[in-house]
């Protein structure tokens, strides 16, 4: 069905990272139309560095402009899902929902098992809010006229990982890739692009957003843990000892975090990858996210674009 009558609402998916941020700052300038509402899943284990960036734009970019910030956490009785990510899965006899890495089937390497916690602890939550704010939540059924236009965060060199938000009531809208771009005859703004906005309204410092233990996380996101968290490296190093210390389902093999299948804080992860090379020499910004399994998701965890799943299908390749 072709849908020509006009929104109901207008939200974006605050996932705090460099797009989704971008994104605010310019609706809140009047740069891109006004969103009703921006809305971020937590999953309960984001960095401190995400909650703090989270408040300042709030204070500083959303309410000024008229902007709530509505923050989400997931809960489900049946599936004993509490809204925090860490500890429900360090609940005995939980599901792994977290991609973790395990020995493949071979015994030749590293295989990363389905990841569950994008689907449950953001995209659901996500949903749910949107419903109710269109006057229908769950179970009633959205009239099939009745849809929110969701922007999501994707720049132009990820713009392959646009894509449907496979419910009839939201219809995704990807406002960066309509942008007038930094070269002539070019549309669509880069992460680099994002960053120099940023950069240049004092919003430098923007994090990746995603949570303490992600998998997805390259040597390069591990040693910044461990190196400057230390706090929250420690957090990271026991949830990897403590996942293969319980009875977990839906895995036989023992999950570790880091794809080298070994604990946490023996991994190499001072090795430095080729992309991270080729950043040092001053390719920083304008690079393909899928270049380098071993470098982990760049820009963190995205509710509808996951960056994090181009290493897992490398994973699998
Ligand atoms: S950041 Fe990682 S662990 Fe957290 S929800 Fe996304 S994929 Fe899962």
């Amino acid at each position: 069905m072709t849908i020509t009558s006009p929104p109901a609402l207008r939200v974006l998916s605050l996932g705090a990272g460099v797009q989704s941020t971008t994104l605010l700052m310019l609706a809140a300038a009047g740069r891109l139309p006004k969103v009703d509402v921006a809305i971020f899943a937590d999953t309960g284990w984001e960095p401190r560095s995400v909650y703090e960036h989270l408040d300042r734009l709030e204070r500083e970019v959303a309410r000024p402009a008229n902007i709530p910030i509505v923050r989400v956490q997931a809960t489900s009785n049946a599936q004993r899902i509490t809204g925090d990510l860490r500890n429900d899965s360090l609940t005995p006899g939980a599901f792994v929902r977290l991609p973790v890495f395990v020995r493949n089937r071979h015994g030749s390497g590293a295989a990363m098992v389905r990841r569950q916690c994008t689907e449950e602890y953001k995209v659901a939550p996500i949903k749910a809010a949107i419903r109710e704010r269109l006057g229908y939540p769950h179970p009633r059924r959205v009239p099939a006229d009745v849809y929110a236009e969701q922007w999501v965060g994707i720049s132009r060199d990820e713009f392959h990982r646009a894509k449907d938000a496979r419910v009839r009531y939201l219809r995704n809208a990807f406002p960066l890739l309509d942008l007038p771009g930094s070269a002539d005859n070019v549309t669509g703004w880069t992460r680099g692009d994002c960053l120099r906005y940023l950069r240049r309204a004092g919003w430098g410092s923007t994090p990746k957003s995603a949570c303490i233990g992600c998998p997805f996380h390259g040597n390069r996101q591990w040693r910044e843990l461990r190196d400057d968290h230390p706090e929250e490296w420690a957090d990271a190093v026991e949830f990897d000892r403590a996942l293969r210390a319980m009875p977990l389902r839906g895995i036989k093999e023992k999950p570790y975090l880091h794809r080298s299948l070994l604990p946490l804080d023996q991994a190499p992860i001072d090795k430095v990858t080729r992309r991270e090379w080729s950043s040092r020499q001053g390719n920083l910004f304008d690079f393909f996210a899928d270049e380098d399994p071993e470098e982990g998701a760049v820009d963190g965890c995205s509710p509808w674009s996951c960056r994090g799943d181009i290493a897992a299908d490398q994973e699998a390749a």
